[in-house]
């Protein structure tokens, strides 16, 4: 069977909730296409206005990260009923930023995917190396610990319904993209890795999507590649050109 692709945006700390709502109006139109999956992730602030936004289109909508535990005294976390509740069905967990700047462990992300699941959204786990650990030689190393600890403990089915972005530090806001070749070899080892903890048939469903600048002009052959099952946007999906990445082919 093959594997749909999908296309998300990271919206990132950009757009008040009144842009969101115009942002997802001019996009509406230019992200029609049903033979992949469309995903606004965007800031906490904006899921209602953007989930109302983009009732009766293809678009769905993800948050950007959310808390493991179901409730109670954490000022300001999010929790997943809550993202549940109000029409979310993605959740970016693990991103580079969130791991530089506040700390995030794979532990904690490993936390986050038992929870995602329990609520029955679907996580997109962030994995990828930074510029000095791809000069070391250790990119695998790194990229299969964040992978076997994120995942550990989840079931063979639940393996199967998540997406892990491949994201090279380095390539995140820096208009350095990957080549397609360092991403497709990433991303076959990343499947290879999740063959080795579970096996060929959830290696064969997971779905994997390489970020890091991806753009209009990069798109089509990144995409194109065996084992890369679309994008996570960051610059580019808060422009038109996001209507050309969803529409790449
Ligand atoms: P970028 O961000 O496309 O702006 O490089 C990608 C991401 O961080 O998800």
């Amino acid at each position: 069977m093959a594997r749909k692709k999908i296309i998300a945006g990271n919206w990132k700390m950009n757009m008040t909730p009144s842009e969101a709502v115009k942002l997802v109006e001019t996009l509406k139109p230019l992200v029609k296409n049903d033979e992949v999956d469309v995903v606004f992730c965007v800031p906490a602030i904006d899921i209602v206005p953007v989930v109302e936004a983009a009732k009766g289109t293809n678009i769905q909508v993800g948050a950007e990260n959310m808390y493991f535990e179901e409730k109670g005294a954490y000022t300001g976390e999010i929790s997943p009923n809550m993202l549940v509740d109000a029409g979310v069905k993605y959740v970016v967990l693990g991103h580079s930023e969130r791991r530089g700047y506040f700390g995030e462990t794979d532990e904690d992300i490993n936390k986050k995917m038992h929870k995602a699941f329990e609520h029955g959204l679907t996580p997109i786990m962030c994995c990828g190396e930074s510029l000095e650990q791809r000069e070391q030689g250790v990119t695998m190393d790194f990229i299969r610990q964040q992978v076997k600890i994120g995942f550990q403990g989840l079931t063979a089915d639940q393996a199967k319904k998540a997406v892990i972005a491949y994201e090279p530090i380095w390539a995140i806001g820096t208009g350095k993209t990957a080549t397609t070749e360092q991403a497709q070899e990433v991303c076959g080892k990343i499947r290879e890795c999740i063959a080795e903890v579970y096996d060929d048939a959830t290696a064969a469903e997971i779905r994997i999507q390489y970020g890091g600048s991806v753009n209009s002009k990069t798109a089509a052959d990144l995409f194109a590649q065996a084992d890369i099952d679309g994008g996570l946007v960051g610059g580019a999906s808060l422009k038109e050109e996001f209507g050309q990445i969803v529409n790449y082919k």
